[in-house]
């Protein structure tokens, strides 16, 4: 049977105002870049998806490296997991990681939303799975701010969405304020829900060993990227001596980089990001993956296509939540007790608001 062939590419970036700014040890943020891919096929299929790369400035060698990958796919019938082991093979001159998956993966995106679209089912049906709401925390607050500040902010958390999970940055100057901010929070969300905490790769291991110690007996659900990402010696020192358990992932650049990071028992769950582990074809590998190494497999942002993928993911865990992506979208994803609801739609149901587009387009 032929399918619909692959036409044409546009791709649009924005740079949209946050909500509540991101303060981290990273640096703080107060627009958020995102790139809007549509792939049409000639029988009129349009293939959405979005990445976010975090710096805007960027984003043009990203376009203009997305649109020399998609040569390779234009004018053929579609197939996004072939495309995706082609680019990926493709992308060895380029070197795997990077911008370069990131052009990837958002071609893969978009090529799996059509191929959802062609078969008239959503995204996580199309893989072989069911539609079904997806248990989620709160990531969208909670960072590096006045710790007097975060009692209310937790309570506006929980409450917006009837959530039994949040995320609270830590990595503060001085411990005690570490222990204030954890405190105020607990009291915001009560003995009944689950507080994460995130590093933000903010600590040396030395410093790791010692806070990480201090925080051991707070009854935090993980302990996030305490030191660099690619520290994997020093993660498993940390994995050895702390009871907390440790997870990373955001920060894997493919699924080998996951595969390479689970070889070495580096973390109790893994987390990766759609972006940077290369869409829709690079999540199913490290999906797979984790599930070899019986490693409980959460998410970071994205959480649209990334709650129809935990629906195939054998050894799911917790979806992120943010409110980051509901400016670009006609329809935001709805929430319901604490978890995503994935609209029962074809594809994955994204489509751009067009007024943002007016407003937030970014022009070089
Ligand atoms: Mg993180």
């Amino acid at each position: 049977m032929k399918k619909p062939i692959v036409n044409s590419l546009s791709v649009t970036t924005v740079n949209v105002p946050l909500k509540r700014p991101i303060v981290a040890s990273l640096g703080t943020f107060e627009k958020w870049p995102y790139m809007l891919i549509e792939i049409t096929c000639n029988d009129g299929t349009v293939g959405k998806g979005y990445i976010g790369p975090y710096l805007i400035n960027y984003t043009p060698a990203i376009t203009l490296t997305m649109k020399e990958l998609f040569k390779n796919f234009q004018n053929r019938e579609i197939a996004p997991y072939q495309f995706y082991n082609e680019g990926m093979n493709h992308l060895s001159l380029l070197g795997r990681s990077g911008i370069a998956l990131y052009a990837l993966a958002g071609l893969d995106i978009a090529l799996w939303d059509a191929s959802s679209k062609i078969s008239n089912e959503p995204l996580c049906v199309h893989l072989g799975g069911t539609l079904n709401n997806v248990k989620a925390y709160n990531s969208s607050g909670l960072w590096m701010d006045d710790p007097k500040i975060l009692y209310d902010e937790a309570l506006e958390l929980i409450e917006e969405g009837n959530f039994d999970a949040v995320k609270l940055r830590l990595g503060r100057k001085k411990i005690d304020d570490d222990y204030k901010a954890i405190e105020n929070v607990k009291k915001g969300i009560g003995s009944d829900s689950l507080l994460l905490s995130d590093f933000n790769q903010c600590l040396t291991l030395p410093e790791a060993i010692h806070r990480l110690r201090d925080l051991d007996d707070q009854d935090l659900y993980w302990f996030e990227e305490p030191i660099k990402y690619y520290e994997f010696d020093g993660y498993k020192q940390l994995r050895k001596r702390m009871k907390t358990p440790i997870i990373l992932g955001e920060n894997f650049h493919g699924y080998d980089h996951a595969f390479t990071a689970l070889k070495n028992n580096i973390s109790d769950f893994i987390m990766p990001d759609l972006m940077r582990i290369g869409g829709v074809s690079g999540w199913l590998k490290t999906a797979s993956i984790a599930e070899s190494f019986q490693i409980s497999v959460a998410s970071h942002l994205f959480h649209e296509v990334s709650s129809h993928l935990m629906r195939v993911t054998p050894t799911a865990g917790l979806l992120e939540w943010t409110r980051w992506s509901d400016i670009i979208l006609e329809e935001p994803y709805d929430l319901k007790d604490g978890h995503v609801v994935i609209p029962n739609k074809i594809g994955t149901g994204i489509d751009f608001n067009k007024e943002t587009i007016k407003k937030y387009e970014f022009k070089i």
